[in-house]
């Protein structure tokens, strides 16, 4: 949610330590200096513009109520060309105003068109619950702004439909509840004026592919109606947001990014966590904590967890009376960063832990609102959060932001800072590395940060696993006809066919009908099912949810489940029902998931034939299965035990870029044969780790596989496919760069300090062997091998 008013008023506490101060105590208190890079990056002086002389005074009074004296100048272009009938997006950074942007043209047409109606999308319900205090708070007569979603009352949804004009919603309640609907939505459609797409850069991947094609519905009922809605979006800064604003709604988007706000100085700060001394066995924060899908290494830690390093750094800053919120990547590593900095805090002064919370989206809406309140009136002065914050929370007034890991893109790392100096003041944002090739390689070459631009938002409404069930539920709206085709874009075609096929479409002369009594069922958030609820079986209380693709790994029975710092042990998962039984109990020890998998060629789509080595993109097929659990002592990381689970195997169909060796130019490369495992599965970590650099994913997004001979290549072998039915376009774009990917992977392990391979270059947090066999020096030579012989 961002705060829409342009001249904001500042929060008004006492400032803490000057950020360049606080850096300085914060970096004196280890040994050595774990700060590798600092980077000042300049406040900016805000540009207002004048009221677009469409702007009805009322509204201007309205905004004037609300302290808005101007807009700021990107606010007012944006909007007046949303005013003029453009399709616009306005990306810019976190707390630049861009509500303003489209409040201002949509709610001008309604106050001019008593007709008139609009369309708000958000990506969660919270956000849509916070715009709709924003605009109901602008007491705008005839406007009726209401929010229409899951939670909405059935004896509402009528008023709603009939008389609400700015209805609140998000793209799933649009494709499950609106547009089946259309004929009750009817007056509404035919009316529609505006349709905003707000936080849109977070429709990317999958999900975007699949909201790509609700908007191409919504719009197709429009036309039925007669409707031609302008499209308004607002995005974070993002790379060519015009070509993904109109890859997402598919008509021509004009961009606009000049930020004209005023913005605090920060200093950015990039920081690696210390080495242990190599005989330590000082226990850190358990390993698996750092990724949502445990993590399964039997490794010696040796760097200082990011974690670890992380909750101490919140500590200090909440000792120091710093406003301070620090991003976790795993919903597990945001409790135990909290419960870590709590107990630092405690030790230090009993009763300042509790000025310690944490936050993430699993959380029910009334914990996650008591948790905002409190960071807002000062009652909290750390809270440590998943990226959900991202999303729906408009917090002001933080004096420093931690960032644990980097959160995968150069985008989510400026909008994790931009929550930095929000209010005008001086503030300091902390990347933490975590043991990563990733982060290893960022921390050290502070020019990928710093001098990169942003990546755009990728998504591919092409993928025929996205397109498909989508023409489905399109055909089931109103059939399907030619017109229809260039609507629905590349592909469109070929699906149809595959339905009529199927038997799922009937052609006629009019069209293509749906034959089937129900509806499709297609989820948008395809991540591997439904959410899997928590429940607490002594009360029946529910605790929060967990995605569906993450369960096994997370829910699967004995797992340990962290919750709000309290420790629960799972009692059964049913898969069936989406739902995880679970007691309170404290082990001491933690639970690490561990997966096999199988991969076969499915077909090859696009190839390079380099001598010795070959390059290939195609669709795979993938079978994975969680099938055991090591429990290990928290306090020594030492394996109690490995336990079998009985869980179903998972299938996948996707997308793959994998490179071939001949086993000759191995052995002239001096890899021994009894080595070239080790060196095949070394270099797929490190590859692994350094693909988000060039493809806007991040590594749990994808997966690999490596084997000395694959039965489908003939040769050694290694994979690194897309996590995503049909894929999401990461593994098309390592091999459109594989070059350059395969460059930097070669350089991260190269320059590793360490002697035989570590998190930071060559093992992974997610390895399903336990990082066995891994050879750090044979993987350094198979790349050499493959960038001499592969053309640039
Ligand atoms: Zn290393
Ligand atoms: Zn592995």
């Amino acid at each position: 949610m961002e705060s829409s008013a342009a001249p904001t008023v500042s929060a008004g506490h006492d400032a803490g330590p000057a950020p360049v101060d606080l850096l300085r105590r914060l970096r004196a208190r280890g040994a050595g200096d774990p700060v590798t890079h600092v980077e000042r990056v300049p406040a900016r002086v805000g540009v207002p513009a004048p009221w677009p002389a469409w702007a009805p005074p009322e509204l201007r009074a309205a905004f004037a109520r609300r302290g808005v004296v101007a807009p700021w100048q990107h606010q007012a272009e944006a909007a007046t060309l949303a005013y003029d009938g453009g399709h616009v997006i306005v990306a810019t950074g976190t707390a630049s105003g861009k509500s303003l942007a489209y409040q201002l043209p949509a709610l001008a047409t309604l106050l001019a068109d008593p007709r008139a109606t609009v369309l708000y999308l958000a990506p969660t319900k919270a956000l849509a619950a916070d715009q709709l205090r924003a605009v109901a708070g602008l007491e705008l007569e005839g406007v009726r702004p209401a929010c229409y979603d899951g939670d909405t009352p059935r004896a509402e949804r009528e008023w709603i439909r009939r008389h609400s004009r700015f209805v609140l919603t998000n793209p799933d309640m649009l494709h499950h509840g609106i547009l089946p609907g259309h004929a009750q939505w009817s007056g509404f459609l035919r009316r529609l004026a505006y349709v905003v797409i707000d936080e849109c850069h977070t429709y990317r991947g999958v999900f975007g592919s699949h909201v790509a094609h609700v908007l191409r519905r919504l719009r197709r009922q429009c036309a039925r109606f007669g409707a031609t809605p302008v499209f308004v979006l607002a995005s974070a800064t993002s790379g060519d947001p015009a070509t993904a604003a109109g890859r997402l709604t598919g008509l021509p988007v004009t961009a606009v990014t000049e930020d004209a706000s005023p913005r605090g100085g920060v200093t950015f700060a990039l920081w690696e966590p210390p080495l242990l001394p190599p005989d330590s066995t000082a226990p850190a924060v358990p390993a698996q904590a750092a990724g949502d899908h445990d993590a399964t290494t039997d490794l010696v830690q040796v760097r200082r967890s990011a974690l670890r390093e992380t909750a101490d750094l919140l500590a200090d800053t909440v000792a120091e009376g710093v406003r301070t919120l620090a991003f976790v990547r795993s919903r597990k590593g945001a409790e135990v960063v909290a419960a870590n900095a709590r107990r630092a805090l405690d030790d230090a002064v009993p009763g300042l832990g509790g000025r310690v919370a944490a936050y993430r989206g699993g959380y029910l809406r009334e914990e996650r609102r008591e948790l905002e309140r409190a960071l807002l009136h000062g009652d909290l002065l750390g809270l440590a959060s998943t990226n959900a914050l991202e999303l729906g929370v408009d917090l002001v007034g933080l004096d420093a932001v931690l960032i644990c890991g980097y959160p995968g893109t150069r985008a989510s790392l400026w909008q994790q800072a931009g929550r930095a100096g929000r209010s005008g003041q001086e503030a300091l944002a902390v990347l933490v590395a975590r043991d990563d090739p990733l982060d290893t390689y960022l921390v050290h070459h502070p020019e990928a940060i710093f001098g990169a631009p942003v990546e755009a938002t990728v998504l591919d409404p092409a993928n025929p696993y996205v397109l498909a069930p989508q023409l489905a539920c399109a055909a089931v709206e109103a059939p399907l006809t030619p017109a229809d085709l260039a609507l629905f874009g590349d592909g469109a075609k070929e699906a149809i066919d595959q339905l009529v096929e199927a038997g799922a479409l009937r052609q006629r002369p009019t069209g293509w009908y749906w034959r089937h009594r129900e509806r499709p069922e297609v989820d948008l958030r395809g991540e591997g099912g439904a959410p899997v609820c928590v429940v607490e079986s002594a009360t029946g209380r529910l605790l929060g949810t967990v995605d569906g693709g993450s369960s096994h790994f997370l829910l699967h029975p004995g797992a340990v489940y962290l919750h709000q710092g309290i420790s629960y042990v799972v009692d059964d998962l049913d898969l069936a029902d989406g739902c995880a039984l679970v007691h309170v109990e404290e082990p001491d020890w933690s639970t690490h998931a561990r997966d096999v998998t199988d991969l076969s060629v499915v077909s090859v789509r696009s190839y390079v034939d380099a001598g010795p080595v070959g390059m290939f993109l195609g669709e795979v097929d993938v079978t994975s299965q969680v099938v055991s659990y090591q429990r290990r002592r928290i306090a020594t990381g030492e394996v109690i035990d490995t336990r079998p689970l009985d869980l179903p195997t998972r299938e996948l169909r996707t997308v793959a870029v994998w490179f071939t060796l001949s086993p000759r130019s191995l052995a002239s490369a001096g890899v021994q044969q009894a080595d070239v495992p080790g060196a095949l599965h070394a270099a797929e970590h490190a590859a692994i780790g350094l693909l988000p650099l060039m493809a806007t994913c991040d590594r749990w997004d994808i997966g690999g596989l490596s084997t000395a001979l694959h039965p489908d290549t003939e040769a050694p072998t290694v994979f690194v496919y897309d996590g995503h039915p049909g894929g999401a376009g990461f593994a098309e774009r390592a091999y459109g760069t594989a070059s350059a990917w395969l460059r930097a992977t070669r350089d991260a392990i190269a320059e590793c300090g360490c002697e035989t391979g570590c998190p930071s270059c060559v093992q992974s947090p997610k390895c399903g062997n336990g990082n066995n066999p891994l050879s750090k020096p044979d993987a350094i030579r198979v790349l050499d091998v493959v960038l001499e012989n592969l053309p640039a």
